[in-house]
């Protein structure tokens, strides 16, 4: 039964464990309750900058424009290349999953005469293949953490063979749940997700590019609201200068971004990358104890989100209702042709504990009996 009003009827307490959004972090669900500022108040200014440097610590850069964009990781890949390609510009895509998918689509759309680079699913991106793909592309693009396969793919061998082209990395996936040093891999551009491993609810898109990217964008992109050339004075801390109205911010969002951050960074990062570790590893361990095998290439299995084989006649998607009827338990599909071949397990953010793990193992061994 829908409800009538938004009161009306309890919303679910889910327990979040598929590919995104996971449950927040305690402190970025209670900071959605505090009360609104105005988004030209200097209280949110301040808080807005902070932000913005708690995102440069976490993505290991020292970029100036570091913000986060009023959108999902989608508007980030879009800002990505509606700011950097020139019709005709040679784009090199790294196609290990859908993402890298939505890459090519969205690079075509801007004009880029794209190289795709495909690998099986499953599989991480081939540094050799994607850098010999074109002798002088403008960009190289890859995702670090194929949410639709459960890989990670090493992002530095990339930098380090990109030449004059600039590198694109997708970090959805990836921030906040496990170690990335953009400006050390070589990394010119990225763009990422709230509501992944930073354990804040979607609608904010952290963005970060270099001035040797910035130098070379496009003057007017086709797209107003993701102009990087003008949200450089949306976040004061981008320019140094003074904010200027580009668009009314999420207020409310920036701050429960904050609060994921200032969670994060109380943690530390290398523990909080090592129970993303822990839970990931137990995890895995124990599916394959369950004699379910495991889709992800070993050796380059994410830890924050897992992909596993659906058992010969086991009905996938009955499994997953199961697990939302009787547990509140949100698991993924896999994507396409995926969608009944495997099922996605994240355990992301506030998620990654072992305690979820011992969970999530007893009930989906009732699921599948
Ligand atoms: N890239 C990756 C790796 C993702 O996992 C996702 C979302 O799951 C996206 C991009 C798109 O982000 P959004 O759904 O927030 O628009």
């Amino acid at each position: 039964m829908s409800a009538s009003t938004a009161f009306s009827t309890p919303v679910p307490n889910r327990r979040l464990f598929g590919p995104g959004p996971c449950n927040p972090y305690p402190e970025a669900q209670l900071a959605l309750g505090l009360p609104l500022l105005g988004h030209l108040d200097p209280e949110f200014i301040t808080r807005m900058d902070a932000v913005c440097d708690q995102l440069r610590r976490v993505w290991g850069t020292e970029n100036a424009r570091t913000l986060p964009l009023s959108a999902t990781g989608s508007a980030g890949m879009e800002a990505a290349f509606v700011n950097t390609v020139h019709p005709g510009d040679v784009v090199v895509v790294a196609v290990n999953g859908l993402f890298g998918e939505r890459m090519v689509e969205v690079a075509s759309r801007h004009g880029a005469e794209v190289v795709r680079v495909d690998h099986d699913y499953g599989q991480p991106v081939d540094a050799e293949r994607v850098l010999s793909a074109h002798p002088n592309p403008q960009m190289i693009c890859a995702v670090h953490a194929e949410t639709s396969t459960g890989v990670v793919s090493d992002i530095a061998a990339l930098g380090a063979g990109k030449g004059d082209a600039l590198l694109l990395a997708d970090c959805v996936t990836s921030i906040g749940g496990m170690e990335i040093n953009l400006d050390e891999w070589g990394v010119d551009l990225a763009y990422a997700g709230s509501q992944k491993c930073l354990g804040v609810p979607p609608g904010l898109a952290p963005f970060t590019i270099n001035d040797r990217a910035f130098e070379r964008r496009v003057e007017k992109p086709a797209n107003w609201y993701l102009d990087l050339g003008l949200l450089g004075g949306y976040a004061v801390g981008a320019t140094g200068g003074q904010r200027t109205y580009h668009h009314t911010a999420p207020t409310g969002m920036v701050i429960a971004l904050q609060a994921g951050l200032d969670r994060i960074e109380a943690e530390g990062l290398e523990k909080v990358y090592a129970r993303h570790a822990a839970a990931g590893k137990m995890l895995q361990d124990g599916l394959e104890e369950m004699g379910l095998e495991l889709f992800a290439a070993e050796g380059h299995r994410l830890a924050q989100l897992t992909t596993v084989r659906v058992p010969d006649g086991v009905d996938a998607a009955a499994v997953r209702s199961f697990l939302l009827d009787e547990y509140d338990t949100e698991i993924g599909a896999g994507t396409g042709e995926y969608a009944q071949k495997i099922w996605r397990i994240g355990l992301m953010g506030h998620n990654a504990t072992e305690a979820n793990v011992t969970f999530i193992l007893a009930a989906l061994k009732r699921a599948i009996e």
